[in-house]
């Protein structure tokens, strides 16, 4: 009898130990470790003298909370920072966390790799450590989860289809319709998730989670006026914001241990 695993499509399922869902993956441990190499080239060729220093006021600040939120969570570690001596540290993975000074740009997301980007443009929209904490706690969710992994993986079905489209059909737009219909509830999906998920790790690290919602709540003020909102909620990558910030309050006031948490513990 053939051994499931030696079926590459079996190989490739895998169940999410976090969250219990299961889901298609061909990136592996492996793979990851080399793409973080040439994601990191990449972040430093595109942004190159707008990378904050490390050791920046700034840029330290949200490593800081970063830090704490990854290592109290058991997730590894931040490259640059002092690390334990125990050897589960040792073999812990490392995260990039990238502060990029571009007032302009309201904007934070996780690269494959474990590389974080925060825009210098969202700080003062976290208003405070806690909302720092919240921002951070989402992204680094997507890194845990291997969402940009499952991204990468899940445009393997998606590719040959758009190609198939474009020999019918050569109207751009019309293709770029194809893609976001097929990428777009993915998309919404692992972010509903990575909210989910981020209450945990605050949790973990002593913030609370009330943080989260608030935080979405003031994007929501600043988001007003930009364009995502004339695209219609079907094509969009991200859920609208009233509908995150609901289902978290709904989760919170369902799990109280969430909410329990110190804040603005320096
Ligand atoms: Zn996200």
């Amino acid at each position: 009898m053939k051994n499931p695993t030696d079926n590459p499509v079996a190989r490739s399922l895998e169940t999410i130990p976090a969250t219990g869902r299961r889901r298609f993956i061909v990136v592996s441990s492996e793979d990851v470790e080399e793409m973080r190499h040439i994601v990191l080239e990449d972040v430093l060729q595109k942004h190159g003298r707008k990378i904050l220093c490390w050791d920046h006021p700034v840029s330290q600040d949200v490593r800081r909370v970063a830090g704490r939120i990854i290592s109290q969570n058991g997730l590894g570690y931040i490259e640059g920072q002092r690390r334990g001596t125990d050897a589960q540290d040792q073999d812990s993975k490392p995260w990039n966390i990238i502060v990029i000074d571009d007032e302009a740009d309201v904007d934070a997301f996780t690269l494959s790799g474990r590389v974080i980007l925060i825009s210098t443009g969202i700080l003062p929209v976290t208003r405070d450590e806690a909302g720092l904490a919240a921002l951070l706690a989402h992204e680094i969710s997507h890194g845990a989860l291997r969402h940009p992994e499952e991204s990468l993986s899940c445009l393997m079905f998606i590719y040959p289809f758009r190609c198939f489209l474009r020999l019918l059909r050569r109207d751009t737009r019309f293709l770029e319709l194809v893609r976001l219909s097929l990428e777009a509830p993915h998309s919404r999906m692992l972010e509903s998730e990575a909210d989910m998920y981020a209450l945990r790790l605050l949790r973990g690290a002593g913030y609370e989670g009330a943080a989260l919602p608030r935080f979405l709540a003031d994007l929501a003020e600043t988001d007003k006026e930009s364009d995502s909102y004339k695209i219609p909620a079907f094509l969009r990558s991200h859920p609208p914001l009233w509908k995150r910030i609901k289902d978290l309050e709904a989760r919170l006031s369902s799990d109280h241990t969430l909410i329990g948490a110190l804040s603005h513990v320096r």
